[in-house]
C-alpha cells in the first residue's frame, strides 16, 4: 500500500462536498498546500513562549482545509489537537487550556468562537482560508493578512513520508484526542506517531485497505473513529476520502452510486438511514436499496457504540450489507473486529485485530496491550498509571463475554446465517482462511460504570436488554440503566422513546419481556421520554439519566 501511495501524485486524496462548492485535492495538491501552510505554522510556532509545548488546537469543520491543517501541523513538528466543532466556547477553552496548546487555528466559520477562546487565553490565532475562491490553494491569515512563511521543513514529502521515512519523529507525540466524556470530564489522550501508525497498519491489514479505496466520511474529526480509522487510514493507503456533513438523502445517494468502496459509521447513522428510507415512496426506496447492493462496496462498519441486533438485522435486509461491528476506544484505537471476509456475528465484536493483545480480568473487564495503545492522559500521570496493569495492559473499563457453550455457539452460527440469507445475495468477500474459534469471539456487555447493572445479586448487561427491547413494536429507542434501590441494589429500568402514537405500560412490557429473557433481566420500571440524551457520536449519555436518579 505504501508503494502505491508514493506513486499517487495526481490521484484523488480529498473530495469535500461543501455547502457552497465541491473541493477536490489530489495527493500532489495536498502536498503543495501542506508545504505552504506548514511553513506558516512554523513561523507562528517560532514565536511561541517557551512555557508551552508545540501543541496546536484547531477548530476546522470536516473539509479539505481540515486535512491540510492536520498534515501541516505535523509537517511543522507540531502536535495536533483537533477540537469538536459543536463545542461552545467554555468547552473549547477547557480543551485549549488542558492541552496547553500554544496556537489556535480555525476555518472561517469557526473563527468567531476560536478568536474568543484565543483572546481569553492569550494565544495567537490564525485562520485557514482558500487563497482565492476558485483555487485549490490555502493560506494562513493573521488579522486578515497572510503569515509570512518560515524556512521550509525540507524533510517533509507527503503524509506517508511523515510516517515511514522520518524514523526520528515516530516516538514523538502526534495527536491529542479528547475522550467523549461519557463517563466523566473528557481526558486528553496522547498518541505518538508510533501508536497512530500501529493503528493504521492494523486496520489496513484487517480491512484490506488499498489505494483503490474511496470512502465516504460523515463523522466528526475530533474523535478516534473519524480521524484515525477513516481519514488517516485512507491517506496512509493513498486512498480517497469524500467528506460531507451528514445528510441521509445525500449520503445514501453517494453510497448507492457505486463509487464508494467502504463506509464507517456509528449505529445512529444506520438508524437514520432506515428511518429516511421508510419515509420514501416504495419506488424511490427500491431504487436506493438496489443501488446499495453495488459491487464496489466492500464493507460497512458500525462502531463507537453498541450496535443493537435489530438495527443490524434490518440494515442487512434493506441494504444487502451485513454490518461489520468493531470495538475500540480513544486510548487504544481499534482492538476487536469482525472479519471483512468471513461471517459477521450479530451482537459480537469479533476477535483481536492484528498486533493487538486482548485479555480479560476476573470480572470480565477487557484489557488491551499493543503498539497502538496511547502513551498517556495528558498531564494526568496518576490517572494514566492507574489504568495500566503491572504487565502493561490497559484497563478499558468495558466488560465483555467471550464465546459460549456449544449450544450458544450453534445459535450464533444460525443467527449469522439467517442475517446473511436476509440480504438476498451471496457474501461479497469470501476467504479460505480458517475462522478463529467462535468460542473465543467477544461480545461487549458494556461499561462497568454505567451499563453493568447490579440487581438482586446478578450482574446484568444493560446493552443486552436494550437489544431485546428494540424488537418491541412500540419501542423506538431505549436506554436500560440501574436505578438505585434499597431492596435490589439497583432496579433494571428501561427509559424508552415510543413509536409515534404508541402507549406502553410496565405490565405489558414485563409480560412481553418474560417470554424473551431471564426474569431477573426484565425491566422492573419503565420511564417514557420524548428524547434520550446522546452525544455527537450518537452515544447514549447514561450518566445523565443516572444523575437524575441521584446515582453514580
Ligand atoms: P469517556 O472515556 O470520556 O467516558 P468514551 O469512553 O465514550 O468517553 P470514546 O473513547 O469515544 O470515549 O469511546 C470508547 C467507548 O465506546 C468504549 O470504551 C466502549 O464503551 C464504547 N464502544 C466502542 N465501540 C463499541 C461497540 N462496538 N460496542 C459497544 N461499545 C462500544
Ligand atoms: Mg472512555
Amino acid at each position: 500500500a505504501l508503494k502505491d501511495h508514493a506513486q499517487a501524485g495526481q490521484s484523488l486524496a480529498v473530495l469535500e462536498h461543501g455547502k457552497a462548492e465541491t473541493v477536490e485535492l489530489s495527493y500532489s495538491d495536498l502536498r503543495s498546500n501542506v508545504q505552504a501552510i506548514s511553513a506558516s505554522i512554523r513561523a507562528l510556532l517560532s514565536k511561541k513562549s517557551d512555557a508551552l509545548p508545540r501543541h496546536v488546537a484547531f477548530f476546522v469543520h470536516p473539509s479539505a482545509a481540515y486535512v491540510v491543517t492536520e498534515l501541516s501541523i505535523w509537517a511543522a513538528d507540531g502536535v495536533c489537537v483537533p477540537l469538536s466543532v459543536h463545542s461552545p466556547v467554555p468547552e473549547l477553552e477547557y480543551f485549549v487550556k488542558d492541552s496547553e496548546s500554544c496556537l489556535c487555528l480555525s476555518d472561517a466559520s469557526g473563527a468567531p468562537k476560536m478568536k474568543e477562546v484565543a483572546g481569553k487565553l492569550s494565544r495567537p490565532f490564525a485562520e485557514i482560508a482558500k487563497a482565492t475562491e476558485s483555487s485549490k490553494a490555502y493560506r494562513l491569515l493573521v488579522d486578515g493578512g497572510p503569515v509570512s512563511p518560515a524556512e521550509q521543513p525540507g524533510c517533509f514529502s507527503c503524509f506517508c513520508g511523515l510516517f515511514s521515512s522520518r524514523s526520528d519523529v515516530l516516538s514523538q507525540n502526534a495527536l491529542i484526542l479528547y475522550t467523549s466524556g461519557t463517563t466523566g470530564q473528557p481526558k486528553g489522550v496522547v498518541h505518538t506517531f508510533n501508536s497512530l501508525t500501529a493503528q493504521m497498519r492494523s486496520l489496513s491489514e484487517a480491512w484490506k485497505w488499498s489505494s483503490k479505496d474511496r470512502t465516504l466520511h460523515v463523522l466528526p474529526l475530533h474523535h478516534i473513529h473519524g480521524v484515525q480509522n477513516i481519514l488517516n487510514t485512507a491517506l496512509f493507503n493513498g486512498a480517497a476520502v469524500e467528506l460531507t456533513a451528514f445528510d441521509a438523502a445525500f449520503c445514501l445517494k453517494r453510497l448507492a452510486s457505486g463509487d464508494i468502496t467502504c463506509f464507517h459509521a456509528v449505529p445512529t447513522v444506520y438508524v437514520k438511514f432506515t428511518q429516511y428510507l421508510d419515509s420514501l415512496p416504495a419506488d424511490a426506496r427500491q431504487a436506493i436499496c438496489s443501488g446499495l447492493r453495488n459491487d464496489s462496496m466492500r464493507y460497512m462498519v458500525s462502531g463507537s457504540a453498541a450496535l443493537p441486533v435489530p438495527t443490524m438485522k434490518s440494515w442487512a435486509e434493506i441494504s444487502g450489507h451485513v454490518l461489520l461491528e468493531r470495538y475500540g476506544m480513544t486510548e487504544i484505537g481499534m482492538a476487536l473486529s469482525n472479519r471483512v471476509a468471513g461471517t459477521r456475528y450479530p451482537g459480537c465484536v469479533g476477535w483481536p485485530l492484528p498486533g493487538v493483545e486482548v485479555k480479560q480480568d476476573q470480572e470480565g473487564g477487557i484489557l488491551v496491550k499493543g503498539a497502538a495503545v496511547f502513551k498517556e492522559y495528558y498531564k494526568r500521570q496518576e490517572a494514566t498509571a492507574k489504568e495500566f496493569t503491572e504487565d502493561g495492559f490497559f484497563r478499558t473499563g468495558d466488560n465483555a463475554a467471550r464465546g459460549g457453550s456449544v449450544e450458544e455457539c450453534q445459535a450464533m452460527q444460525d443467527d449469522a446465517r439467517e442475517v446473511e440469507a436476509s440480504t438476498g445475495r451471496p457474501r461479497a468477500d469470501t476467504t479460505t482462511a480458517p475462522e478463529p474459534a467462535l468460542a473465543a469471539i467477544y461480545r461487549i456487555l458494556g461499561r462497568t460504570s454505567v451499563d453493568i447493572i447490579k440487581s438482586g445479586g446478578y450482574k446484568i448487561s444493560g446493552l443486552e436488554i436494550e437489544s431485546v427491547l428494540l424488537q418491541h413494536d412500540k419501542i423506538r429507542e431505549c436506554a436500560v440503566v440501574g436505578k438505585p434501590d434499597e431492596t435490589w441494589g439497583e432496579k433494571v429500568t428501561a427509559v424508552c422513546v415510543l413509536q409515534s402514537g404508541a402507549a406502553l405500560t410496565i405490565k405489558e412490557l414485563r409480560e412481553w419481556g418474560k417470554e424473551r429473557m431471564a426474569s431477573y433481566k426484565v425491566p422492573q420500571e419503565l420511564e417514557i421520554v420524548t428524547e434520550l440524551p446522546r452525544n455527537q457520536m450518537g452515544k447514549l449519555e447514561k450518566k445523565k439519566i443516572l444523575q437524575r436518579y441521584g446515582a453514580k
